[in-house]
């Protein structure tokens, strides 16, 4: 009896390790996968090269593509397109600042694509820049081969949401929901083929970096992204999905928020919950419940700093000095 329990622990262990083992190791990197006719899905390996993932989007005459990835993922996406496609790219979308979605766009603006963005990724490359670009350019040989002193901003941008193309083949809008990763969050929605392109609001996997972002403010972006009509949701890292990616993100920053709040609350210093080792973050004293555990990964740490002073010191944590 004692055996068969003990067998049977260790087999629920096993599976909930397998389960583990699953969801972190179904990543297929440099992989493009059509999702509906003509809109394709490539991911970026993230683990090696830090590179996001990519949409290409089909028009008439010429392609969209959202994100310009680092200069190294541009060259792979843009290769990637010339196979599905004999269309050229004419616009490339940033859905943020990032350097792995938009150090890219002198690669992308060399070959004649007009970048585009939110007005807020502008601001947030005048918030941030040169500073970024300058210490990547001195540790990745992509950026630093372009020999450029700062990243190049959007060529276009648009400040009313949404901003729509549309060439009687196929709408595209373009959404700004507010401030969730950053404060420039660009949305691609494709209304008819019901398309949800989320650069980083939404990540499939424990890829959220916070420090730009705004944790409070994230769940309610993502209710107001929940109430387009979806069935595709393309995120910034991870695998392809649907709804439950919008879902189990905003339930990710729900809890967070939460657990952090109840440790506020119980007189917990910024010390007591996460552990530092020299001025490395190593661990976290803060769990989350396992219907977030997909979201839960080696950044836990950082998040748990990042809404611990958001919380504390009243602002969104992109609004603090970093
Ligand atoms: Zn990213
Ligand atoms: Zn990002």
């Amino acid at each position: 009896m004692k055996h068969t329990r003990l067998w049977l622990t260790a087999g629920f262990a096993l599976l909930l390790s397998l389960g583990f083992f699953l969801t972190r190791s179904d990543a297929q990197p440099n992989t493009v996968k059509q999702i509906v006719p003509g809109v394709w899905f490539r991911e970026g390996d993230i683990q090696h090269a830090g590179h996001c993932n990519n949409v290409i989007i089909e028009m008439k005459d010429h392609l969209i593509i959202v994100d310009a990835n680092f200069p190294s993922g541009a060259r792979l996406v843009l290769e990637d397109a010339k196979k599905v496609s004999s269309k050229p790219v004419k616009y490339v979308f940033d859905t943020h600042h990032h350097g792995d979605h938009a150090y890219g766009n002198p690669v992308w603006t060399k070959q004649g694509a007009i970048t585009l963005g939110y007005v807020g990724v502008a601001e947030e490359l005048k918030r941030y820049e040169p500073k970024r670009w300058q210490e990547t350019a001195k540790t990745r040989k992509d950026v630093g081969e372009l020999n450029l002193d700062q990243p190049e901003p959007p060529k276009q941008t648009f400040s009313k949401s949404p901003y729509l193309m549309n060439d009687g083949s196929r709408r595209v809008e373009f959404h700004f929901l507010g401030w969730a990763h950053t404060r420039g969050d660009g949305f691609v929605y494709l209304p008819k083929e019901k398309v949800l392109c989320s650069g980083d609001a939404a990540a499939n996997g424990p890829f959220n970096y916070t420090a730009d972002g705004n944790i409070g403010n994230w769940p309610k972006v993502m209710d107001k992204a929940l109430k387009l009509d979806i069935e595709h949701v393309l995120p910034g890292h991870g695998g392809p999905g649907g709804k439950e990616i919008l879902e189990g993100q905003r339930a990710f920053m729900t809890e967070l928020h939460k657990a952090v709040e109840a440790a506020i609350r119980d007189g917990k210093k910024v010390d007591d919950v996460v552990k530092m080792d020299g001025t490395k973050l190593v661990s976290t004293s803060i769990r989350l419940p396992d219907n977030v555990h997909n979201w839960v990964g080696p950044s836990l740490p950082a998040q748990v700093r990042d809404a611990y002073q958001e919380i504390a010191q009243h602002k969104p944590v992109g609004d603090l000095p970093h």
